[in-house]
């Protein structure tokens, strides 16, 4: 009897805690896509917007609130909706490509996205990765359920007044064709702004209808013009309108190619076959989120918790975007955004590598590493097409930001086991990228590059964030370097080894911070360390002493000793959050966001200094980065519209919270390295491609035991601070034994240190 019962009682734990099989539980459940919804210009919590789409799809789909071309494409404050838009926005600053709309309209025909617009409340919304539904003040309900290329809608209309569907061309040219016999609508639009071709960019579409149209139309958008009965339209903003019965339940499905509108029909065909209804879609979606969100049990932690960590983890796994089709006989082709032609084989786009080599990466090396090979292809085949690495690609190259990062994806996919791309190919291709200079950006080629070679640094003030620059060149020197050694080429491995301890040449002992200088060699005066701008990116003094991602030890030794190092470290969250916004001229959002978050100058809002909390690791005093790490998991993240203290960028900062709240980080890409913070949860099981199992428990954690007392791996010691790729991917158990106070004698040799050159 006795045994019988502690059986039911483990099962019953197994249920009401957290659910050890995927398929035993619906994590969809615990997303948000509204999180980090509710930004502005001015300040964002997220500058993010409910993103419904399967993982990495071409295209997604999303409620709009803002104007056509606007960046905020949905804010949480606002309270009418004017349409339901195919997108791929990254961020607001980027704005949006390939969009075009549907609406439904009740009552009189109104086309103009201000009037057509109508209200709705958010408790009747609902908001899941897989899934989208929102009933309008007027009664009129939309649900929405995409596929990889594809959507499927369910429009119910209330009995009462006219059932119109409005499909709108955005701000762009564009061309609609409407076949009533087949109850079909296709067309193309153009919108884009960094397409590199963007004279043969076209993004076709294919809609049917499981109803009748009753009437239909064309129309246009720039002055709002109807043309009754017309079954075609090209120009600028063209679209389309349909009248569907009083009271109807329409279905539509939609498909989009950038290759031909025959190739649109192959994928609906594909993806959104005859016979699928509503349900079958929003199931199958349902399904593939869970296996995905289900590689990542976690249990323990608040419902909040598991709520803030599976809504980070879906955006986690949202770009880069696979920028390729189908074809009819199953292979993958796409269009090249950075010339215009076809090629066979997969394109992945749609990402600020900036942004997100530093966290997104690193976590998608661990979960995705098949798609990292292909990505790394497609990364050396956009190379070929552009004569560039992408840094940013939207989805052609933009230049965006700083930095050579396309080599930090390329040494990190090699160090973890990636093997199905041709690491010379890439080694060339980065030096290309080192010595010269594109022409977008600052961030395809090098900015400043001559000066680079010559000086050993970027000087002021010819080039703006030249501190910024150098820093991060020299981390990109080290990943060449380093995969130069790796596969055993000395040429380059001799070249770049020259070059990367480059940070050494801006490090100012006087001040202990990383400063500007002319090219005579001059420190920059006046110098203020709270002054934004200038020699720094989007960041001041504070977050810029850091970025010596591969060799921490070689900054500690310019500081002098481990007591010094750390005490910078404290100073970071101790200083006042004063802001100077120097060459800004005027507060910019991150600014802001440094000050809300009330930790000094510790800016979790843009990416600099996002690595500095584990920086303790490499010093002897790792109690600190577990405490640190848990406030800012506590204090800057939850699962609401303010959920994020900052821009989320494609992933970057949803990601650090993932990696951050399982208890590991990569500080240095490029190394096989995950160094060692605190977890969020008392275990987190982690299923790899491979299938293995690697599990990380905490006993005894809550929210005040933060600090790791003792640790195993396996049943061994653990006593250093940092775990690799191979031994996560061999799967395991590493067990932290977890208490509210400091221990000081654990992870404090030299040896407990992650990788340093200098080390
Ligand atoms: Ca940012």
């Amino acid at each position: 009897m006795k045994f019988v019962r502690i059986v039911q009682t483990v099962m019953c734990a197994c249920v009401v805690t957290f659910g050890v099989k995927a398929q035993d539980i619906d994590l969809t459940q615990y997303v948000s896509t509204l999180q980090g919804t509710d930004s502005h210009f001015g300040l964002s919590y997220g500058n993010t917007y409910p993103i419904t789409a399967r993982p990495f799809a071409m295209h997604a789909w999303s409620p709009q609130t803002g104007a056509n071309g606007e960046g905020w494409k949905y804010q949480y404050s606002k309270d009418k909706i004017q349409g339901f838009c195919q997108s791929h926005q990254c961020s607001p600053w980027v704005s949006d490509y390939a969009v075009y709309s549907f609406m439904p309209v009740v009552g009189d025909l109104t086309v103009a996205q201000d009037q057509r617009a109508q209200k709705f409340a958010h408790k009747h919304e609902v908001a899941r990765p897989h899934y989208y539904e929102v009933t309008f003040d007027n009664g009129m309900k939309t649900e929405m359920a995409p596929t990889d290329r594809g959507v499927h809608f369910r429009f119910s209309y209330p009995g009462s007044g006219d059932a119109y569907l409005v499909i709108d061309g955005y701000t762009d040219m564009s061309e609609v064709k409407i076949d009533a016999k087949k109850r079909q609508v296709s067309g193309w639009v153009n919108n884009q702004r960094f397409v590199n071709d963007s004279k043969s960019f076209r993004s076709y579409f294919v809609v049917t209808f499981n109803q009748p149209f009753e009437d239909y139309g064309v129309w246009e958008n720039v002055d709002n013009k109807i043309m009754p009965g017309a079954t075609s339209g090209q120009g600028k903003g063209y679209g389309v309108y349909l009248k569907f019965k009083r009271g109807a339940k329409v279905e539509a499905k939609a498909a989009s190619s950038y290759i031909s509108e025959e190739q649109a029909m192959v994928t609906l065909q594909h993806e959104l076959g005859d016979k699928r209804r509503f349900e079958d879609t929003k199931l199958e979606g349902q399904r593939v989120w869970n296996n995905l969100l289900g590689r990542v049990l976690v249990e323990g932690g608040t419902d909040e918790e598991r709520r803030t960590f599976y809504s980070c983890l879906y955006r986690s796994n949202l770009f880069s975007r696979m920028f390729y089709e189908i074809k009819a006989d199953g292979t993958p082709y796409y269009y090249s955004p950075y010339n215009g032609k076809i090629y066979d084989g997969r394109m992945y786009t749609d990402n600020g590598l900036w942004d997100t080599f530093r966290s997104q990466f690193p976590l998608t090396n661990i979960l995705h590493p098949t798609m990292q090979g292909h990505y790394m292809n497609a990364l050396l085949a956009a190379q070929e097409q552009c004569g560039w690495l992408p840094s940013w690609s939207f989805p052609g190259e933009t230049g965006g930001m700083l930095g050579n990062h396309s080599i930090s994806l390329i040494t990190d996919a090699w160090a973890k086991g990636v093997r199905s791309f041709d690491p010379e190919k890439a080694l060339k291709a980065y030096a290309h990228e080192a010595m010269n200079k594109g022409p977008w950006g600052g961030a395809n080629g090098r900015a400043g590059w001559k000066e680079y070679w010559q000086l050993g640094y970027v000087p002021y003030p010819q080039s703006l964030g030249c501190v910024s620059q150098t820093l991060e060149y020299a981390y990109d020197d080290f990943c060449a370097y380093r995969l130069a050694k790796m596969v055993g080429n000395d040429h380059y491995a001799t070249i770049f080894a020259k070059q990367m301890y480059n940070y050494r040449n801006l490090f100012d002992k006087e001040t202990g911070f990383m400063r500007g200088k002319d090219e005579n060699g001059n420190w920059v005066e006046p110098f203020d360390p709270l002054e934004w701008g200038g020699p720094y990116c989007e960041g001041d003094a504070w977050h810029y002493i850091w970025s010596v991602f591969h060799d921490v030890q070689g900054l500690i030794d310019l500081f002098g000793s481990n007591k010094r190092f750390v005490e910078k470290l404290d100073s970071v969250f101790t200083s006042s959050n004063e802001v100077h916004p120097g060459t800004y001229g005027g507060m910019i959002h991150e600014m802001k966001e440094m000050q809300l978050a009330e930790m000094g100058q510790y800016a979790h809002g843009n990416q600099p200094i996002q690595h500095m909390p584990y920086l303790y690791c490499y010093a002897g005093e790792p109690w600190k980065t577990q405490y640190w790490v848990r406030e800012i998991l506590r204090r800057l993240y939850n699962s609401s519209p303010k959920g994020f203290p900052g821009d989320e960028d494609q992933g970057g900062m949803s990601s650090w919270y993932v990696l951050s709240a399982l208890g590991i980080y990569a500080v240095c890409p490029g190394t096989d390295e995950y160094v060692i913070g605190s977890p969020v949860f008392n275990k987190a099981i982690i299923t790899m491609e491979n299938g293995n199992k690697f599990v990380i428990e905490a006993q005894g954690n809550s929210s005040s035991n933060v600090y790791i007392k003792s640790a195993t791996l396996n049943g061994m010691p653990l006593d250093r601070n940092y775990i690799t790729y191979s031994e996560i991917n061999a799967g395991g158990h590493m067990k932290f034994e977890m208490s509210n106070q400091p221990c000081t004698t654990r992870g404090i040799t030299r040896e407990a240190a992650p990788f340093s050159l200098s080390k």
